[in-house]
Formats: structure tokens, C-alpha cells, sequence
């Protein structure tokens, strides 16, 4: 009895032990400091130089510059496919999203797990801000299967033969952060993409003509930012032409760039919007910056998933009252960066070889 009973308890711990998630993150943010080498990082960290050239993309590892950020990755935590197991269980049992416990283990079906599959438990995500997640519903085809369908009309990302790279601001303009944005892109002389909103440059059109006039290029992000799957083709239309108009009105440019909001596409919005002479660009790199409002936590989301030809997205505005005070504070950081890796910026159309307006 007694024997049975202590069993009982050792197991629930061991299980406990077993299931317990780890808060730490799977990264850390280094910046390097003077007289700094990858040698004396990777042995004050206590971790082999190799694992940080993996997470790193580094053109020449002897040459850090101080200020430079480096991404040190840490143990990741997993968790062992029992039987019985679904994903759904064991998101509710680790109580981490279960899209999120998806796209960290690169599960596309969830019904494909195995019994002993090692998964890597992503970290717990800040709560989401103000600006709703994707809505539940599946594409249609996957965005890769788009981009092959729609090759002129549909775009993740550029070349991987140039060291060229995009920054992307969505949801502008705004009379605080995207002025602040600009600030910063031209203390820097980075040119960069904004996908504005039609209702908020009615609101802000001499935003928008400040960023036509610093040499960045616009592009139509919607009026009123709806899920344009949820739309009706003739509300769509209206949403893109209306929004076309008023920035038209304003800089005298007719966009031919066009961000959907939440990037959700399908194979009859991307009809549409080719038939509008519109090229639709969303992103190989999400920063997440309207979530994790966090300096070091961007630098995480981003420079890992930074590679030649890469276009990162940003917000240059949020919600009412959301601050995107992070976004401002980590573009330095990250340029420099970024610049240290080698990478150079351009804006989107010169990215893809595209005309930025019709
Ligand atoms: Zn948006």
C-alpha cells in the first residue's frame, strides 16, 4: 500500500517536473561591447561559438562591432509525445496557444503528431495588444502555393542572392509614432515601405506627404483595415480604390503596392487585386512588434529570420492608445545590426524589381 502510494506521488512529480514549461526564453539578446570577440561571448555565455554562428547570420564572425546585437540561443525546452496525446492536450495541458506550439515545431496538420516526438516549447507570448490576431479560418492554399500560383502578382520576400533587405511599416499614418519612425529611418538614411490606411491619411495627410518627400515609398494597407477574406469582392474593391484615392489625392502617386491587413490572402483577392494592377506584398520576417512591445523581444523576433532578400514588418501606428514606443526604440539598434551583418536597405519595389506606382 504504502510502496503503491509513494510510486503514485514520485510519478506525479517526475510528470509534474516533466511538464512544467519553461518561462525562459529559448534566445537572449547580447550587444556586444568594446574589446568584445566571439570567442570571449561564447565563453563568458558558456556556450559553443558554432551555436551562435547558427543563430546568427554573420558575413564574418572575426569582425563584431560594438553595439552590435547578437542573438544567443539557449537550451530549448521540449516535450515528449505521449500516447493518448493530440496537440490540442497538450497546448491546454502546457497552456501555450496552440497555433503558437504549431508554428515553433512547424506543424502544418495538427493531426500529424507521433508518439516520442520531441517539441520544442515555444516561449509564453506577451498578451496580445489591441490589434486582433488572424482570424481562425485556414487558407485556402498555403501563402507558399499562392506565390507560385500569382509569381508576378504575389510576394513573401526577395531575391536570396542580394544582401538586400526591407524594412515594412503597416497601419500608418498616425501623428506620433509614424512621425517618430521617420525621425529615426532619416537620422539613419534607411528608406523604407509604408502600407497606410486610407482612413488615417484622411486624418493625417501631412504624414503621408512627409513620407512620400523623405524618399520612402506607400502602398495601400486598406481604409478601414477589415479581414479581406471576410469581404465581399465589391467591398473589397471599395476598400482598395477608396484608399487609393485619397492617397492619390494627397501625394499625387497612384499605389501599386498593396499590404492586405493580417496578410490574409486568397486565390480570389489576389484575382482581384492583379486585375486592379496591384502587387501584393506581405513578409518573411514578422517582428511582432504590436504584441511584444519590447525592445529585446523584437530583436529576438526579427534578426533570427533575417536572411538575403528579406522583407520585416513593422507598425508605425497601433490601436487607440496602443504605444509603439518599442518599434521606435529598437529601429537604431537594429539597423545597426543589421548593417554590421552586411545588409543594405531599399525600399520594396527596388527589392523585387516591381514599379512602386501605376
Ligand atoms: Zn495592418
Amino acid at each position: 500500500m504504502m510502496k503503491k502510494s509513494f510510486w503514485a506521488g514520485a510519478l506525479i512529480i517526475m510528470l509534474l517536473l516533466f511538464l512544467a514549461p519553461s518561462l525562459a526564453q529559448a534566445a537572449l539578446v547580447h550587444r556586444v561591447a568594446p574589446g568584445e570577440s566571439l570567442y570571449s561571448i561564447a565563453k563568458d555565455r558558456g556556450i559553443g561559438m558554432e551555436k551562435i554562428l547558427e543563430k546568427n547570420d554573420l558575413i564574418n564572425p572575426h569582425q563584431l562591432y560594438p553595439g552590435q546585437v547578437l542573438i544567443i540561443p539557449r537550451e530549448e525546452k521540449t516535450y515528449i509525445v505521449q500516447p493518448g496525446d493530440t496537440l490540442f492536450k497538450i497546448s491546454t495541458h502546457l497552456q501555450i496557444p496552440l497555433r503558437e506550439l504549431a508554428r515553433a515545431n512547424n506543424i502544418n496538420n495538427w493531426n500529424l503528431i507521433y508518439v516520442g516526438q520531441p517539441l520544442v516549447l515555444p516561449p509564453l507570448g506577451s498578451t496580445p495588444g489591441l490589434q486582433p490576431p488572424p482570424p481562425e479560418t485556414s487558407y485556402e492554399y498555403t501563402l507558399s502555393q499562392l506565390v507560385r500560383m500569382f509569381p508576378e502578382t504575389f510576394f513573401l520576400r526577395g531575391s536570396f542572392h542580394t544582401r538586400t533587405l526591407a524594412l515594412t511599416f503597416d497601419d500608418g499614418p498616425d501623428g506620433r509614432y509614424t512621425p517618430q519612425v521617420l525621425d529615426v529611418l532619416k537620422e539613419y538614411q534607411v528608406p523604407a515601405t509604408f502600407y497606410l490606411m486610407g482612413s488615417r491619411a484622411e486624418r493625417h495627410p501631412e504624414v503621408v506627404k512627409r513620407i512620400v518627400e523623405e524618399g520612402h515609398v506607400i502602398g495601400n494597407h486598406s481604409w478601414s483595415h477589415p479581414d479581406l477574406r471576410r469581404l465581399s469582392k465589391e467591398r473589397l474593391i471599395e476598400e482598395i480604390l477608396k484608399t487609393e484615392s485619397i492617397l492619390e489625392k494627397i501625394t499625387g502617386l497612384k499605389t501599386a503596392l498593396m499590404r492586405p491587413p493580417y496578410g490574409g490572402v486568397n486565390k480570389e483577392i489576389l484575382k482581384t487585386m492583379k486585375s486592379l494592377e496591384y502587387r501584393v506584398i506581405n513578409w518573411s520576417v514578422d517582428s511582432v512588434d504590436w504584441r511584444d512591445r519590447e525592445v529585446d523581444q523584437i530583436l529576438l523576433n526579427t534578426l533570427p529570420d533575417t536572411n538575403n532578400g528579406g522583407i520585416l514588418l513593422f507598425h508605425s501606428a497601433g490601436g487607440e492608445g496602443q504605444s509603439m514606443a518599442a518599434t521606435v526604440e529598437v529601429l537604431p539598434e537594429l539597423i545597426n545590426t543589421l548593417r554590421f551583418m552586411g545588409y543594405n536597405f531599399v525600399t520594396v519595389d527596388e527589392l523585387l524589381g516591381i514599379p512602386p506606382y501605376k
